[in-house]
């Protein structure tokens, strides 16, 4: 069964400060929700335990990323097991500025999938191509090769645990937007080839990402094969985010 999620990546903003008043004001309006959004929140690992004692249970909660391994000598890093332990719903994984900042790689973020699902998290998995690519007229190529590297070793239930976003990389933070009619391309595209590699394509949930804004969000997730958004900018803003909350 599909889900339909929102989900706030608040990349590495905020404080305590915020955290209070943003979740404060965002916790009422989910709250107040009418509609069958299921809300996740994923600020900065450091603010996750706060962030649901304020959310008191409203909403999930999630981090922004998991290292490729278990436990050990990895100075800096947080395991699945360890966001699960903490009650973390959710996990993203090979977001774009992770790709691209940290140079992560298809196989390192298939590791991350692997240990996500093994600790029993809900994966985010982003994908998406960059604007030379999509010129090129090579993004559902991309995405694609994408989708078969990270998801290589996932099969029979562990499909359940992952949900996919589409992250045009020239779309994130840029104020520019996939035309509806694009993303949708791509997302049904995505759903063919999660079907090709096994996957119940059919009942994942799959979010697109970039730039949605509160008045842009309606269009995007009216399209068949568009479940939710992953938000970061607007995610920032509690009216904003409510409002994209909102048009599921
Ligand atoms: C993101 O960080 O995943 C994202 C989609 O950012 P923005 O909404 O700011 O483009």
């Amino acid at each position: 069964m599909r889900r339909r999620i929102v989900a706030a990546n608040w990349k590495m903003n905020g404080s305590q400060e915020l955290a209070k008043s943003l979740v404060g004001d965002v916790r009422k309006g989910i709250a107040a929700l009418d509609n069958e959004a299921e809300v996740v929140i994923i600020p900065p690992a450091l603010y996750v335990a706060s962030v649901q004692q304020l959310l008191d249970g409203v909403a999930q909660v999630g981090v922004q990323n998991i290292a490729a391994w278990e436990s050990g000598a990895y100075t800096g890093e947080i395991s699945g097991k360890m966001a699960a332990d903490v009650g973390c719903g959710y996990a993203v994984v090979g977001h774009s500025e992770r790709r691209q900042l940290f140079g992560e790689s298809d196989a390192v973020i298939a590791e991350k999938v692997g240990q996500g699902i093994a600790a029993g998290v809900q994966i985010i998995l982003c994908v998406g191509e960059t604007l030379t690519q999509r010129e090129a007229g090579l993004a559902v190529e991309v995405v694609s090769a994408q989708l078969r590297e990270a998801l290589k070793d996932v099969s029979g239930e562990q499909w359940k645990q992952v949900v996919v976003a589409y992250e045009p990389v020239w779309a994130i933070g840029t104020g520019k937007t996939a035309t509806s009619e694009d993303a949708q391309a791509v997302h049904q595209a995505m759903r063919s080839q999660l079907s090709e590699m096994g996957a119940p394509a059919q009942d994942m949930t799959l979010l697109y990402g970039g730039s949605v804004k509160p008045d842009n969000a309606k269009e995007l997730f009216a399209q068949p094969d568009i479940d939710g958004g992953l938000i970061g900018g607007a995610s920032l803003k509690a009216s904003d985010f409510l409002a994209i909350c909102k048009a599921i």
